[in-house]
């Protein structure tokens, strides 16, 4: 109840919220409160937790904030949802995103603007900038984001909230809605570092309805203990902290986190990730490419919207598709299926492929002597809403920290560590190898 008095009180400024599922809520909740009177709950009994809008809730709208999906129902859960529920958490609705999760800043959704609490004529960050900000408005205890180039950590980076992209595979993507799967990954966004880790232990591990999805043992990561950092090796890749429009506030509070480290016993020497310069250009060959071949199933025929108005198949798919589909996510269709067309591939998605590899090697060198890498999660801190809207190549750069991770498919966590001159918070981004999350987390939790 308390949840939904806070989102009725500020939801109507925030925009975080598409769908509220109160009824529902209260059910869970009310099983919640049976579950704990047995002695039977966990560390999510009872906790509410809000959802982004594209991950598939039985009975509830999934949009993924596009219009061709406005009226979608799904008939199934989505494995992460299922999990939750099992955990006893209550999914009170779910929160806004930009259109199939691309963009980085939450503008580019069908429906609404998400603003930021810390200021609300500031983006929130995205594309999970409804998961971000409705954590950080306390409208929900923690949320469930979507990263695919960065759209959990840099979010929780401009709303000052703690977020965890972890490891490709580590988190099942069964009922999450493609964008581009062999980037596409969940993760949770809370208040703490230590929310994260009780959100992931829910989350994490095989699913056999997701071939992608890795067997591996998962730790405890809510017990990992924070205590000193005497046997850690901290990266510093120069070629970041030398990066073209980096805002010097972002650089100030990143080195003084790096002291911080430091005074915590970790040894923190300089790596190289030499490839770092081509991570833009490579990650947008590489999503939109899959992302033109995911979204060709939004056609009018087996869901979602249609316009009935055709009679005419093609012109019906043209149609739908045009009135469907907002602007970015059209732009990323028409680029995509240029980088794939007869002819183009070796030259496009081919040579990304290539470039992806030896971006993947940096780090495998760069954890040869190190456990973790640091960095800014974004180049500056949240800025005005409308700044980027006319100009998506400024949109795109600003992914340079976060976009190495997904094409390396290794783990990256956003943990806040200051604040610029005027008051939007900053983040922390460590990076680490392949099913390590629990060397992020010891770090992380360190810095809270
Ligand atoms: N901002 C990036 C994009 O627009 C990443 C989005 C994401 O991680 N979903 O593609």
């Amino acid at each position: 109840r308390a949840v939904f008095e806070r989102i009725e009180a500020v939801d109507g400024k925030v925009g975080a919220f598409l769908t509220l599922d109160r009824e529902g809520a209260m059910e869970q909740a009310a099983a919640a409160d049976r579950r704990l009177a047995g002695g039977d709950g966990g560390p999510l009994t009872g906790i509410p937790l809000g959802i982004k809008d594209l991950m598939c809730t039985k009975g509830l709208r999934t949009t993924c904030a596009s219009k061709i999906l406005e009226n979608f129902i799904p008939p199934y859960d989505a494995t992460v949802v299922t999990r939750l529920k099992a955990a006893g958490a209550v999914i009170v609705g779910k929160l806004n995103m930009d259109e199939f999760a691309m963009g980085s800043t939450t503008e580019h959704s069908g429906f609404q603007v998400t603003r930021n609490p810390w200021n609300l004529d500031r983006i929130p960050g995205g594309s999970s900038g409804g998961s971000a900000a409705a954590v950080a408005a306390d409208m929900c205890l923690g949320a469930l984001g979507s990263d695919t180039g960065g759209s959990i950590r840099q979010p929780a980076s401009h709303c000052g909230v703690a977020g965890i992209k972890p490891t490709y595979g580590r988190v099942s993507r069964f009922g999450l809605v493609a964008f581009a799967s062999s980037l596409d990954q969940i993760g949770p966004l809370g208040k703490t570092v230590t929310d994260c880790a009780i959100m992931l232990d829910a989350i994490a591990g095989h699913d056999p309805k997701d071939s992608t999805s890795v067997p591996e043992p998962v730790p405890a990561f809510a017990d990992i203990d924070g205590d000193g950092l005497g046997e850690v090796t901290i990266g510093i890749p120069k070629e970041y902290t030398s990066a073209q429009g980096l805002d010097p506030q972002v650089g100030a509070a990143v080195e003084q986190a790096v002291k911080t480290i430091e005074s915590l016993g970790a040894r923190c020497i300089e790596v190289s990730l030499p490839h770092t310069d081509h991570a833009v250009a490579a990650y947008y060959v590489i999503a939109p490419s899959e992302a033109s071949s995911n979204l060709a199933r939004y056609d009018g025929v087996k869901y979602g919207f249609r316009d009935k108005a055709q009679t005419d198949l093609l012109q019906m798919y043209r149609s739908t598709r045009s009135q469907g589909f907002g602007p970015e996510v059209q732009r990323r269709i028409i680029l995509g299926t240029y980088a794939l067309s007869a002819g183009y591939y070796d030259a496009y998605y081919g040579k990304a492929s290539q470039v992806r590899t030896l971006i993947k090697n940096d780090f495998e060198t760069a954890f040869a002597s190190c456990d973790a890498v640091v960095s800014p999660v974004a180049p500056t801190p949240a800025y005005g809403i409308g700044e980027t809207l006319d100009d998506p190549l400024a949109m795109y750069l600003s992914d340079v920290f976060t976009l190495s991770a997904n094409l390396a498919g290794i783990p990256g966590i956003s943990v806040p560590c200051g604040f610029s001159d005027d008051g939007m918070p900053i983040g922390l981004q460590i990076m680490g190898r392949h099913f390590n999350e629990a060397a992020l987390f010891k770090i992380a939790r360190q810095l809270e």
